[in-house]
């Protein structure tokens, strides 16, 4: 039994993992945690049988004492508990699927104690990358992607030469606006931002795929990852979402790897990592699919991506500014107190204003965070 963590059970990262824990019959969660949703967090609790498990808050975590008081499990909460189920004891591998750059500590803490890395949490990579890389090469960790563009660029480069690489392909399904005028984006509410054309996630990444954001956060996590450099990194619109991304190599030979739009495709590779296993699930039919399309993507209308490009040529804390403006201003849009455009405006304005620090530390990025939201917080 191969036994892991997962950091976000409850979410669609988290409750996908679960589903292949089940499907699969060979592997043991033995430590999870969970932010707010108690009600599902116990239902997992008592069908999966951690040994431990953390809650953000806690009130809730004596809540959920008193519920699971019949069954031997520890609970914690707090960053603390997070770090605790980072690091549990049992666990090989550890899946990052918390949201936002709460995962950087537990991240860390779990490299620290020699686990893989299941990554989901791809806002840990675009804030840390020049810390979490090396340190994973000197713990001795594997990184694992999990998001789907990540995973199929490293199934792309199974058993090739990654000195080889000319250039990585990053598709972009345009999200739900794509083709749409700036002019139109005035008018956009919280329900049509909800609304992804072909993937179904967490709300916080169904609106950075809206706004591009969530590709820009893509080309920073694909750099630290494949170790390129950002002109070798080229965003290619497919709606369809079929083709998950491709590498072309320096022969001009291009591999990719397509499939459905299913998370669990790219967290079961995660887990089994280098095995392939049977996975249930639709296939794709390429005669009723018909045809594959390919745009350019508009970076002007959405400047999510091209603040990304911007945020990696300045290097240093900018993709950490970039990172923690949108996290915060995407909050605010959720809880509808801004418009759909103030998002990547309040990303621009923060990368004008903030200090920018060269190879920052963790606490440098955290502070540089901490800067961010004050900014935020005084004038939105
Ligand atoms: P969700 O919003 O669906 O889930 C987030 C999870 O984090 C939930 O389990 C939530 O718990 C938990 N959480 C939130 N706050 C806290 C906290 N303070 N302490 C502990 N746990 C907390 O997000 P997704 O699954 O969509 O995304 C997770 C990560 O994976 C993100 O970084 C995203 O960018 C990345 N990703 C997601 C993809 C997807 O298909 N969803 C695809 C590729 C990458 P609760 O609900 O109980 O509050």
């Amino acid at each position: 039994m191969r036994k892991i963590a997962i950091l976000g059970s409850t979410g669609s990262i988290g409750t996908q993992t679960l589903s292949i824990v089940k499907e699969q019959g060979d592997l043991e969660v033995s430590a999870m945690a969970a932010g707010h949703n108690i009600d599902l967090f116990e239902q997992q609790i008592r069908e999966f049988l951690p040994r431990q498990v953390a809650v953000w808050e806690e009130r809730d975590a004596h809540e959920l004492k008193t519920r699971i008081s019949d069954l031997n499990v520890k609970v914690h909460y707090g960053m603390d508990g997070l770090i605790e189920i980072a690091t549990d004891a049992d666990s090989e591998i550890v899946v990052t699927a918390i949201v936002g750059m709460l995962g950087l500590r537990p991240t860390v803490a779990a490299i620290q104690n020699g686990k893989n890395i299941a990554l989901a949490n791809k806002e840990t990579l675009v804030t840390a990358g020049h810390l979490i890389m090396p340190m994973a090469k000197e713990y001795g960790v594997s990184i694992l992607p999990v998001d789907s563009e990540h995973s199929a660029i490293f199934q792309s480069l199974n058993g090739e030469d990654a000195s080889k690489i000319d250039k990585i392909l990053l598709t972009a399904s345009g999200g739900p606006f794509r083709g749409k005028s700036k002019e139109a984006l005035n008018h956009v509410t919280l329900a049509d931002a909800l609304k992804h054309p072909n993937w179904s996630m967490g709300k916080k990444i169904t609106i950075d795929s809206s706004t591009l954001v969530n590709k820009g956060l893509e080309v920073i996590e694909a750099k630290w990852l494949f170790g390129v450099t950002p002109e070798q990194i080229q965003v290619v619109v497919q709606p369809q979402s079929i083709i998950h991304s491709m590498v072309m190599y320096v022969d001009g030979g291009i591999i990719a790897q397509l499939g459905t739009a299913d998370m669990r495709l790219p967290i079961q590779y995660a887990l089994y990592y280098p095995k392939r296993r049977p996975l249930s699930g639709e296939r794709i039919d390429f005669a009723k699919l018909g045809q594959i399309t390919f745009e350019e993507p508009d970076t002007k209308t959405f400047r999510g991506l091209a603040l990304a490009y911007d945020a990696l040529h300045e290097g240093g804390n900018a993709p950490t500014i970039y990172n923690a403006a949108n996290e915060a201003a995407v909050d605010l849009f959720l809880k509808e107190k801004i418009k759909y455009l103030q998002i990547t405006e309040i990303i621009e304005d923060c990368m004008k204003h903030c200090s920018i620090i060269d190879n920052p530390s963790l606490d440098e990025i955290l502070q540089t965070q901490h800067e961010v939201l004050e900014r935020i917080g005084s004038r939105w």
